[in-house]
């Protein structure tokens, strides 16, 4: 039996690189990344792709390890080449994400040591660090001290932890949920619907309440909606308002929803996966008046914070009830559990063992400041608003005046089907690759979006932005 171990350790201690073959993987992924960095002002944003990495499929997981050469030059051509870069400044599709480089260290950093943050007891340094983390925000958003949250993957994840911590808190019962009324607008992001589906209350009663010309929730009609409702012996329950719809980037008015919903005993939340940052800024707070008002906020520091992907935030008033849904205990984790100066993020989450995600978000702040944040964040919704003058000029219709640093447009042509026409403008974009736009249909209208929320996104992405548009109509 002895031998047998020696000859499996002697294999299973390739896990643990040698010096020199730690240094040589080193020395080629910090190449690979600074060639990638680096050569930047040659990548395109859009790459059109034939095979859509396939080749992939043919580089087997081998029985033994292959050079990292051979290894980073699959990675390249069939992961970091076809399609979408969403590292460029030219993405201005979708919600484009971030990606700054202490993101990266903090990640690699997390990985190294991997510390287990999700429980106190294991690891009270790295415990505390998210939790201050989750209170600078709170504090951004107006939140009382004894506010917490947890940090997710995404906004998704924050809006569901948010569900099912409101349906818990109300005391929604299985048999309550046909009876239950959520009020949203048609503008809300598809990720709520899906949520409350998994929440289990996919037969609650949805009701879209109308808009006015700039895509927000009105008021009023708000209002009504939930008189009638609690008349009619249902159960108003939960009240969604955008601080930044992916739309528009417009924020419905937090404030008027925000007393109509404490007024009624509404859980309120917001969902501020793209714009909740903005609120680093002074001038750009006063637009997310009342947001204090809420019960529970989704932020996503992997959009508006420029991490890379994979940090979300919710940020919640009532951390009982956070810890209420999430909590439990397990005899095997009986040694874990002490009296504690910091909650445990496994007890206010659905996660146990979790990435060190707040690391990455830590070490940015810490070596960069919040100012170039703040900065690039106002610089956003500038250029947003100089590129909604500019098109104009082509002779592009515009959307409404963005809220934030997202705004819609289309060109219509005099003759033929406008959606079309501009339909064909993006497949166009995408086709030329050098930046890349996304589309939406609201009311059956097509338009494209120009979203700005790439921290590499300058006046110059901007300008070459216009320039090919010029060129295409
Ligand atoms: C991106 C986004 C979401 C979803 O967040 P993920 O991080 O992609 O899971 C939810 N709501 C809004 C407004 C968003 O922009």
């Amino acid at each position: 039996m002895l031998e047998t171990i020696q000859q499996l350790e002697a294999i299973a201690k390739r896990l643990e690189p040698l010096p020199e073959n730690r240094a040589e993987w080193n020395k080629e992924v910090q190449k690979y990344a600074d060639n990638f960095l680096d050569d930047f002002n040659k990548h395109t944003t859009f790459v059109v792709s034939k095979d859509l990495g396939k080749p992939l499929l043919d580089f087997p997981i081998p029985e033994n390890g292959k050079p990292i050469g051979e290894v980073l030059a699959c990675l390249k051509e069939n992961v970091d080449t076809p399609n979408l870069n969403p590292a460029s400044g030219g993405h201005f599709g979708y919600i484009p994400g971030g990606g700054v480089f202490t993101t990266a260290l903090g990640d690699y950093l997390a990985a190294v040591t991997n510390r287990y943050a999700g429980i106190f007891f294991a690891c009270p340094g790295g415990v505390r660090m998210e939790n201050l983390l989750l209170r600078w925000m709170c504090t951004m958003v107006g939140y009382p001290s004894n506010a917490l949250g947890n940090l997710t993957s995404g906004g998704s994840i924050a809006n569901l932890s948010a569900i099912t911590t409101a349906r818990d808190a109300k005391g929604i019962k299985a048999r309550d949920v046909e009876k239950c009324v959520i009020y949203m607008t048609q503008q809300l992001h598809h990720c709520v619907q899906k949520s409350l589906r998994i929440a289990g209350m996919k037969e609650c009663i949805i009701r879209y309440i109308p808009m006015d010309e700039t895509f927000k929730m009105i008021p009023s009609h708000l209002k009504d909606q939930i008189k009638a409702d609690q008349t009619s012996g249902l159960l108003p329950f939960m009240v969604f308002a955008s601080a930044g719809t992916t739309d528009t980037g417009a924020i419905d008015p937090l404030a008027e929803i925000g007393e109509i919903a404490n007024a009624s005993d509404i859980w309120f939340h917001v969902d501020a996966a793209y714009g909740g940052f903005f609120m680093l800024s002074d001038s750009l707070k006063k637009a997310f008046k009342g947001v204090e008002l809420s019960d529970s906020l989704a932020i996503d520091p992997h959009k508006g914070l420029f991490l890379s992907y994979g940090i979300g935030a919710i940020l919640i008033k009532n951390t009982e009830a956070l810890y209420e849904t999430h909590h439990y205990t397990a005899n095997y984790m009986q040694d874990a559990f002490t009296l504690d100066e910091d909650p445990s993020p496994a007890d206010l989450s659905p996660e146990l063992t979790k990435h060190f995600r707040g690391l990455r978000m830590w070490l940015s702040l810490q070596l960069m400041g919040v100012a170039p944040f703040r900065a690039a964040l106002e610089e956003k919704v500038l250029l947003c608003n100089y590129f909604y003058e500019e098109v104009q000029k082509l002779g592009f219709t515009v959307g409404p005046v963005p809220d934030l640093s997202i705004a819609i447009f289309r060109y219509v042509p005099a003759h033929g089907d406008a959606n079309a026409f501009n339909h064909q403008i993006v497949e166009r974009l995408k086709e030329d690759g050098r930046v890349f736009l996304s589309s939406t249909t609201i009311e059956d209208t097509y338009w494209i979006r120009f979203a700005v929320l790439s921290f590499r996104t300058h006046l110059k992405e901007v300008q070459l932005a216009l320039a090919i548009l010029k060129e295409l109509v």
